[in-house]
């Protein structure tokens, strides 16, 4: 197990910054995972714990150790990739014992080990087929078992899951958290899905442009963002946003905290409230999905009861409790 630090990290390509006097501690054995739109710095994060693209300043340090001068192979890192990274000629068990042979484990070491890491990632009846005969979700089970072999102190995945249908997604994302119980390894792991983030987390690094916005588990993420930024990314469908007067301030809430009404409801019950025309309607089964313009503001209000049709004009409210708001530097302010 360990801890990864970054100090004041800079990383430039061709003279641009595409990140910033960044400082994040990546806590040991925990389950972070890195999110942000593309081409907001993930990977590059990524790529300089494992060692194979260099910061252009700062500090990188595994275990309290600056990893600078600490070539990838001794980094005690294992990288689990999008594209699988295994070699289609050979077997499962040829996959997974070919860096053990590199590094000179015994015969029967390895077959002790591949056997019981194989289980563990629910691969052991087919240790002898070869790639092309496994599916997507098996194929990126033995990379994570290539990986696991190593034995690191540190998983790097970036975005293992995004070659997987939506079904097998849901299903791996729930064995990596089993697995990460499992090991109580560091895992690092780049997204640029935030329900993946959501679910799979202890902490969340959100990324923009190349800076953080937030760093928090979950549940602080969603409901105290720090900033327009956050509270936009992550949701679906992500907070409303609307304009408080002319003082550049503006209020937010989260779909699912709008009450829609027909008639108006009392004073006083609920804070913010407003009249509108259901623009569209979206039935998902467990809950409908409506959006509701009211003069020049457009919001989506998620509701478990599937009671309004487009066209019909509705009262929105939203409890005063639930409402966030952000100053002009799009910060959100403390209520
Ligand atoms: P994605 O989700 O699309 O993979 P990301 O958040 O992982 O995105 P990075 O791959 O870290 O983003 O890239 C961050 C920025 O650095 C991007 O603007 C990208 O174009 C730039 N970049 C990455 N590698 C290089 C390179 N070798 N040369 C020049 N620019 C690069």
């Amino acid at each position: 197990m360990a801890s990864i630090q970054f100090v004041d990290v800079s990383k430039t390509f061709d003279k641009q910054a595409v990140i910033r006097d960044l400082n994040l501690t990546i806590e040991d054995g925990k389950f972070t995972v890195l999110v942000g739109p593309s081409g907001c710095g993930k990977t590059t994060l990524l790529r300089m714990i494992a060692g194979i693209g260099p910061h252009t300043s700062g500090r990188v340090l595994i275990d309290g150790k600056d990893v600078s001068r600490i070539p990838p192979g001794q980094r005690g890192v294992a990288m689990v990739f999008q594209n699988y990274a295994i070699y289609p000629t050979m077997s499962v068990r040829e996959n997974i014992e070919f860096g053990l042979k590199n590094n000179k484990v015994p015969k029967a070491e390895r077959k002790r080990l591949i056997e019981s890491i194989c289980e563990t990632v629910g691969l052991a009846e087919y240790l002898d087929r070869k790639p092309s005969d496994l599916s997507g979700g098996q194929r990126q089970r033995v990379a994570l078992a290539r990986a696991m072999v190593k034995k690191p102190s540190v998983f790097l995945m970036d975005e293992p899951l995004s070659n997987l249908d939506a079904k097998l997604r849901v299903q791996m994302r729930i064995e990596l958290i089993e697995l990460h119980k499992k090991l109580g390894t560091t895992f690092v792991y780049v997204t640029h899905d935030q329900v993946e983030a959501m679910s799979m987390a202890d902490t969340i690094v959100l990324m923009n442009k190349g800076e953080i916005q937030q760093e928090a588990a979950p549940e602080a993420i969603y409901h105290q963002p720090n900033n327009l930024f956050t509270a936009q990314f992550i949701g679906v469908p992500p907070m409303n946003i609307g304009e408080l007067g002319t003082e550049g301030a503006r209020f937010g809430f989260r779909p699912e905290h709008a009450v829609l009404s027909r008639q108006l409801p009392p004073e006083s019950a609920l804070h913010y409230q407003t009249r509108g025309t259901i623009i569209t309607r979206e039935m998902l089964g467990s809950e409908t999905i409506y959006q509701i313009r009211s003069g020049s503001d457009s919001f989506m209000v998620k509701s478990a009861e599937d009671l309004y049709r487009v066209d019909e004009e509705v009262f929105l409210g939203v409890d005063a409790s639930k409402l966030h708001f952000f100053g002009g530097d799009e910060r959100r302010l403390e209520s």
